[in-house]
């Protein structure tokens, strides 16, 4: 039986299996982008604004930084057991010009990955249950043109 897919965090992202975006927001006043979303004030030192439109998130961004994560991680997240190394990158969003932390696309070891490589949004499961799965983001290399899956 396949289990339901639901959002692990809900209202953070759309959950469309082939454009998924993160869901962040835009002040309407300076425009600067913000993730997790703001609704009350801008974070924005040097403004005063405080209206934010909630505003999907480009899907592919820069490489920044990179780390492996060794250690299980504290609650909301649901550690395997055992307890299995994963990476987490910081992808920067050129349009947006903030930087996401995720975990890597589980099988992705960070000696996959390099600096400035292009990287791209997907979902994937961080924990399930009985019925259901539940998704959050997760980074991976985006696949050259040559080997890509989809087009
Ligand atoms: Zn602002």
């Amino acid at each position: 039986m396949a289990k339901t897919p639901v959002p692990a965090i809900e209202g953070w992202f759309t959950q469309d299996a082939n454009d998924p975006r993160l869901l962040g927001s835009q002040c309407t006043t300076c425009k600067n982008y913000f993730f997790p979303k703001e609704s009350t004030f801008c974070r924005n030192p040097a403004c005063d604004g405080n209206e934010l439109a909630e505003v999907p998130l480009g899907r592919r961004g820069k490489l920044w930084s990179f780390t492996n994560n060794c250690y299980p991680p504290p609650a909301p997240y649901v550690a395997t057991d055992p307890f299995e190394p994963y990476a987490i990158a910081a992808v920067e969003l050129p349009e947006e010009k903030i930087v996401i932390l995720g975990q890597v696309e589980p099988g992705i070891g960070v000696d996959q990955l390099e600096a400035g490589m292009e990287m791209e949004l997907v979902l994937g499961p961080l924990y399930e249950d009985e019925e259901h799965e539940y998704l959050i983001w997760k980074w991976r290399p985006v696949r050259s043109a040559s080997n890509a899956q989809s087009v």
